[in-house]
């Protein structure tokens, strides 16, 4: 693949930067800096030192598809079980992401009781689970008939199969929404105009869309690189706020957050064998692509940083309102737990 017959899927130019992580090749565009990724062919890069057969072996399933390529090693419907048992765990953790998300609507006034919600991409289902006690009707789509079923079996909500890169929202529902939620999904979505204007079409006037996703930086793609199945493109925040007020939004509210993925990982680490695949072959990897990397001045922010966007968008007949407030950015620390950083939500966002 040679990067002149590539364009950028979301505004079409070529003027483009090329660089490798360990299992794509990728592409910053240098006018509207949004990412994006192609799987590459052949063998990755330890594929060529490991043997297969003794690794598939002894290593855990997540560990061996980090590192080779997922040629139907694995049997789908194994990973059912996983999900089901995910559908019903509450942690600590889990509910105060529930906590989080209540909060990022509270403090706009914005309440659910007695809303109807759609929560696209919300498996594993705690979300839903916890708003079906004080919505009037909670809709979770999941991308895998699996994640459907058992969230459909597990946790009794009413679940639909949705792809972003087949169906539109739209064609699928009839009813219309007083709160739709996308947290961290539209990466996976290949045509974001198309996408926004279909939630336009299935929210009630007045009514909220909450975005939650990550922002190009180097450490949102190495930090990701050995996924086998990686989402496609980081938008830029300006794209995406671009599609919105083209659709009919006008932005409610908004704040960007960074943090640290080292610390991310000594938080979450909790297994000896994930803590030396961590220090031993992810951090090492990460470092030796983000050295590279640097020397080939790709026009996205430089840091090895997690960045998420938070945006409340409500849908309005005639969108031009530029948001009033001041950006808020938070930087992830004892003051500021989020869940997005692997910390138990402590409740900043009401201070
Ligand atoms: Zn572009």
């Amino acid at each position: 693949m040679q990067p002149n017959n590539t364009t950028c899927p979301i505004c079409g130019s070529d003027n483009l930067t090329r660089f490798n992580s360990y299992k794509h090749h990728c592409f910053a565009c240098g006018d509207c800096n949004t990412v994006f990724h192609k799987k590459k062919t052949g063998k990755y890069l330890l594929e060529y030192a490991l043997p297969r057969t003794l690794c598939k072996k002894i290593l855990p399933r997540q560990a061996f598809l980090r590192i080779f390529r997922d040629i139907g090693d694995f049997n789908p419907a194994d990973f059912y079980d996983v999900y089901a048992k995910e559908c019903t765990v509450e942690s600590e953790f889990r509910r105060s992401e529930v906590n989080q998300l209540m909060d990022q609507f509270a403090v706009n006034g914005i309440t659910f009781e007695g809303k109807s919600v759609l929560d696209i991409s919300g498996g594993p289902g705690v979300v839903a689970r916890h708003l079906r006690e004080i919505c009037d009707k909670v809709v979770v789509t999941e991308y895998s008939e699996i994640a459907t079923r058992a969230m459909r079996e597990t946790l009794g909500v009413e679940t639909v199969q949705f792809d972003y890169a087949k169906d539109k929202l739209n064609e699928i529902f009839t009813e219309k929404f007083d709160i739709v939620l996308v947290r961290s999904s539209i990466i996976f979505c290949p045509d974001l105009d198309s996408f926004i204007a279909s939630v336009g079409k299935i929210l009630k006037p007045g009514g909220h869309i909450l975005i939650e996703t990550i922002l190009p930086t180097l450490g949102e793609v190495f930090w990701w690189q050995q996924m086998e199945y990686k989402f496609p493109t980081i938008y830029a925040q300006e794209t995406i706020e671009k599609y919105f007020y083209k659709n009919g939004f006008s932005l409610a509210y908004g704040y960007r957050e960074y943090g640290s993925y080292i610390g991310i990982k000594q938080r979450c680490t909790k297994t000896i064998s994930r803590k030396l695949f961590t220090w031993l072959i992810d951090y090492p990897m990460t470092l030796a692509y983000y050295a590279l990397a640097r020397k080939s001045r790709i026009p996205i922010d430089q840091k090895l940083h997690h960045k998420m966007l938070t945006q409340i968008w409500k849908k309005t007949e005639a969108a031009q309102n530029v948001q009033e407030k001041p950006y808020i950015n938070y930087h992830a620390g004892e003051s500021t737990k989020s869940t997005h950083f692997e910390y138990t939500y402590n409740g900043y966002l009401k201070r």
